[in-house]
């Protein structure tokens, strides 16, 4: 399954995130020694476990829901953090960038299906905490785009508005507060069962958990 889906999504220029949540790290390697370098998380003590005995050179994603108590710990290491939905998190992350000397790159995250429970902004929250005086006086995080999930349904004509609303937000957001930002680039969007409506649709990175690993307890 991976070469055949590496193949498809590099033709695309799509990168691919390889979501290894609940799977252990001989899981991680069989896809390392592939060559997979990105993968996935939605826990912030399982990846920073896993990260301790992976090799080095793995990029972590964190794609879950983000407690601002928890950045701490992988702001050492973190790749990429899909998952910004609010100021204040932003904030602390901006904060423990410092406190490491790094700076932290982030999407914002957008509530984009129609279920309640999932997290994200909407468009007029990611306006208010973009022209903040305090998202103005940070130094150690850079936002590289957007991340958003299609409601859980079988209906892929509503899967597609959702990711085409995701892309018009991320365009949106690029011409108003980003138009000389090159890192200003990520659409990330689809899953296992939604990833090829989504890179139809400008995603540009997608984060595959079980089509790769196979279904999770
Ligand atoms: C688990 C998860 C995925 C991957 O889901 P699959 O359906 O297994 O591909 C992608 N994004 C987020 C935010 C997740 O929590």
């Amino acid at each position: 399954m991976y070469n055949e889906l590496l193949k498809v999504l590099n033709a695309h220029g799509v990168t691919l995130v390889a979501v290894s949540k609940t799977h252990p790290a001989e899981r991680i390697l069989e896809l390392y020694q592939k060559g997979q370098r990105a993968f996935g998380e939605n826990r912030v003590q399982e990846m920073v476990e896993k990260a301790a005995n992976l090799p080095d050179d793995i990029e972590w994603h964190l794609i879950g829901h983000l407690q601002t108590n928890k950045v701490r710990y992988i702001a050492p290491f973190v790749h990429l953090i899909h998952s910004v939905d609010s100021l204040r998190l932003l904030e602390e992350i901006d904060k423990q960038g410092a406190k490491h000397n790094r700076i932290l790159d982030c999407l914002l995250q957008f509530h984009i299906a129609s279920e309640e429970t999932k997290y994200g902004l909407d468009e007029d929250e990611a306006a208010d905490l973009l022209t903040s005086d305090a998202f103005a006086a940070m130094r150690h995080v850079r936002i590289c785009g957007v991340m958003g999930m299609a409601s859980f349904t079988e209906d892929t004509h509503m899967i597609r508005q959702e990711f085409q609303a995701l892309k018009a937000i991320y365009e949106n957001l690029k011409i108003h507060f980003f138009p000389d930002a090159p890192h200003f680039r990520e659409i990330s969007m689809g899953m296992s069962s939604d990833w090829e409506i989504a890179m139809e649709e400008g995603s540009t990175i997608v984060r595959i958990g079980s089509l790769l690993f196979g279904t999770r307890q």
